[in-house]
């Protein structure tokens, strides 16, 4: 098969009522950019017939790639393993419910063809997304962007395409925590945006709209990107042993003017208090060394079933690593 120009990834998690129009919609937008292309979707464990219908897809039409997971691995493993089957000059990550109109795409294209590296889609309008989801996401953003120090845009989700030397940057990125609304502007090049709104679901529902899914992914990405709350305990003390600086000249002072200490409640508050940003803390550190321990176990990022059309996988199997190397 002639090597695609264009490949777009999509990580598909219980997916199936909205598989064959995905195809369709990308087929329709990608026919008329006029370069080869390919689609390849990568099915998390899921436990509908979304597996049975990338292989469809694929008997009908080989642009069609997939892999298919052992287990849900996530999100951003999917997308990686999507972004290490690629073979395209330019990558476009889109989810696979249509949220992202595949009719964007041929603006981010032509922003690549004026040498841009990244192209984000900024959305704008966001339909049918409740207004816990909207407020959490801006809280979001706004603290990754001040926490960080990475330049996060504003208002982007994975939404994008990205030139084949970026790919080859993230995939050779080793970090089992793959945050990759940040590794991306980590990579640096250049990087710009194009606006679009977002849709309604095409059908299915979220499977990021619970508290449970979206803390984890808030931690994973301040922690991934930013030493900071590990600093936080160091300031604590500062600020602490200099309020204690302060104490000890009251109570002196109080003392010389036979002023009284109301000791027992006093001590006790003092005591729990500080006893509760030391167990803060340990669990901040607690946290890195966790994650820590999940890169030196070195496990493989993920497990392949089954896949269509895509070569070389016997090594992908083995270890993320590997992977990498097959690439081209
Ligand atoms: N997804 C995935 N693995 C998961 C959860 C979601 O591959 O464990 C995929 C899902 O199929 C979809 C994309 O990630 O293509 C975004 O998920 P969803 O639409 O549920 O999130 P939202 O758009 O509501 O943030
Ligand atoms: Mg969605």
């Amino acid at each position: 098969m002639e090597k695609p120009v264009f490949s777009i990834v999509s990580p598909v998690y219980n997916e199936e009522p909205v598989l064959q129009r995905l195809y369709e919609r990308i087929r329709e937008v990608m026919d008329q950019v006029g370069e080869a292309w390919e689609l390849v979707l990568v099915d998390d464990g899921s436990r509908d017939r979304s597996a049975e219908i990338i292989g469809e897809l694929h008997a009908q039409d080989p642009r069609v790639r997939g892999i298919s997971f052992s287990r849900n691995f996530g999100f951003q493993i999917a997308v990686t393993a999507g972004l290490d089957a690629t073979r395209g000059d330019a990558v476009i990550l889109t989810d696979a419910d249509l949220q992202d109109p595949p009719e964007v795409i041929p603006d981010m294209i032509a922003k690549w063809r004026e040498g841009y590296d990244v192209v984000y889609g900024v959305r704008g309008n966001r339909q049918g997304e409740t207004w816990f989801k909207k407020f959490t996401a801006k809280a979001f953003y706004r603290t990754i962007d001040s926490i960080t120090g990475i330049d996060i845009p504003l208002d982007t989700g994975d939404f994008r395409l990205m030139d084949r030397r970026v790919v080859n940057v993230i995939g050779s990125m080793k970090e089992r925590n793959r945050f990759l609304r940040g590794m991306v502007p980590w990579v640096g090049f250049k990087q710009t945006g194009v606006h679009y709104e977002r849709h309604a679901r095409y059908a299915g529902e979220s499977k990021f709209n619970s508290v449970r899914r979206m803390l984890p992914f808030a931690i994973d990405a301040i922690t991934s990107f930013s030493n900071f709350p590990l600093q936080l305990a160091m300031y604590f003390g500062f600020f602490i042993a200099f309020l204690s600086l302060i104490a000890i000249v009251l109570v002196f002072g109080l003392r010389l003017m036979n002023g009284e200490l109301s000791g027992q409640a006093t001590t006790l508050a003092v005591v729990l208090f500080l006893g509760g940003i030391q167990l803060i803390s340990l669990g901040i550190i607690g946290e890195y060394i966790g994650r820590i321990y999940e890169e030196v176990k070195g496990r493989p990022l993920y497990l392949v079933q089954q896949s269509w059309g895509i070569e070389n996988l016997k090594r992908a199997e083995v270890t993320s690593n590997a992977t990498k190397d097959n690439r081209n």
